[in-house]
């Protein structure tokens, strides 16, 4: 095989091979490439200014995709230029990204096979050290960020997520149009979403943001009020309805311990029953919670109002929502099941944000699905201990499973 031979395979724009050295026992390539005859404009890698002639230069071994079995080094002559503007500066190389011994489709290479697995798999997969690959995944997810459109922020979503005892919480604020997280801060305070609109947004941009969907925690609320004079507050039905939630379980349990005997061996074990709704469960579970019924009322009805709750966001007009939530309430009334009083008193003191979903359409269950896609990628791997990386980690993946699903449609 001729050198030409190695450059065509090679294929790295402007460059060709002019030596190479196969090691069979080790299974390692090496080729030594500089430029092509017509490739000697030189382009300060500061400024992009481009220039003829060189300042001085050495030599860069990188790694590059493999070839078969073999691994591959790319040893390449890279300039400097005495820049008027930089000083004596290394020229851009499109095949180099960063200073770090890798060529920039080894990176990409890295970069997506980290989408799909851990850091761990990857690191084996390509023989690497695990920080290794993490940091080349984070210059790929920079590298991708800086050359995409962002979006403009017309409704958002704010919630909060907890990250154990170290990190307690992080506040996220997503794009609710394009389903992408765009700031973590630290904590849950007024505060923390203070930042948010302090650093990310300018005077024009915070006026245009027009609906907020959140969870019904005040700190928020009040930041959302100070800072974006024309937003709506929209209550994100799914937070409501985890409040529901959290209702029934309590009467579960409170009827677990008032009743005992036979009684705590029929409850035993239903709590993911009762959280289910009724339209997912099959045939076998609908009887048990039938049976579970017959034998308590009170649960039953409390299962009732938490299915019955949800029918709320289904209403296009204030009054008919209100007149909705009015009858739910009412329900309420001579069964003495203070969770849910406790619930419907949170839904009154918050009825400007729940009846502003008929003024501002949002859409509900962006923020959760946000929420579970930062879960999986905890859960795939720990070492986020930098928050830009798992934001960039947590876009990267938003935007991804959205060209999947656009991909779905489209077949
Ligand atoms: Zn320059």
């Amino acid at each position: 095989m001729h050198d030409n031979d190695f450059t065509k395979i090679l294929g790295w724009p402007g460059y060709r091979v002019y030596q190479h050295e196969i090691d069979e026992a080790a299974k390692t390539l090496r080729l030594w490439v500089c430029r092509k005859r017509g490739n000697r404009k030189l382009i300060c890698s500061g400024c992009g200014r481009k220039f003829s002639d060189a300042h001085d230069f050495r030599e860069r071994e990188v790694r590059d995709l493999p070839w078969g079995e073999y691994r591959t080094t790319v040893i390449i002559e890279v300039y400097r230029v005495c820049c008027p503007q930089c000083g004596v500066r290394v020229e851009k190389v499109p095949q180099l990204p960063s200073k770090a011994p890798f060529s920039k489709r080894f990176e990409e290479a890295v970069g997506l096979a980290c989408e799909s697995a851990s850091v761990r798999q990857v690191a084996r997969q390509f023989r690497l050290a695990a920080s290794t690959v993490r940091a080349i995944d984070l210059r790929y997810l920079k590298r991708w960020s800086a050359t995409r459109h962002k979006a403009p922020l017309a409704q958002m979503g704010v919630d909060e997520i907890y990250f154990g005892k170290q990190m307690k919480f992080i506040t996220v604020v997503s794009n609710l149009d394009t389903g992408e997280p765009l700031w973590f801060g630290q904590d849950r305070k007024q505060e923390t979403l203070d930042e948010f609109f302090r650093t990310q947004l300018n005077a024009t941009q915070r006026k245009r943001v027009e609906a907020a969907c959140v969870d019904m925690w005040q700190p928020f609320t009040n930041s959302i009020e100070q800072w974006a004079q024309n937003c709506r507050i929209v209550y994100d039905k799914f937070h409501i309805l985890q409040h529901a939630n959290k209702a029934i379980d309590e009467v579960r349990r409170a009827e677990f311990f008032r009743k005992g005997g036979r009684m705590r061996g029929v409850v035993k074990g239903k709590r993911w029953l009762l959280l289910t709704r009724w339209v997912n469960l099959e045939g076998k579970k609908r009887q048990q919670l039938n049976d579970l019924f017959a034998l308590n009322r009170r649960v039953m009805k409390a299962y009732l109002l938490k299915e019955s709750l949800e029918r709320l966001w289904t209403y296009r007009y204030e009054g008919a929502m209100l007149r909705y939530l009015q009858s739910w309430i009412d329900e309420l009334r001579w069964q003495r099941l203070a969770p849910f009083q406790k619930l419907a008193q949170m839904l009154v003191d918050h009825l400007n944000g729940i009846l502003n979903y008929c003024r501002t359409k949002v859409r509900f269950g962006v923020v959760e699905a946000i929420n579970g896609n930062i879960k999986t990628i905890l859960r795939r791997g720990r070492g986020y201990k930098k928050l830009a990386y798992l934001l960039l980690k947590a876009q990267r993946m938003a935007v991804t499973k959205t060209e999947f699903i656009v991909l779905q449609k489209a077949a």
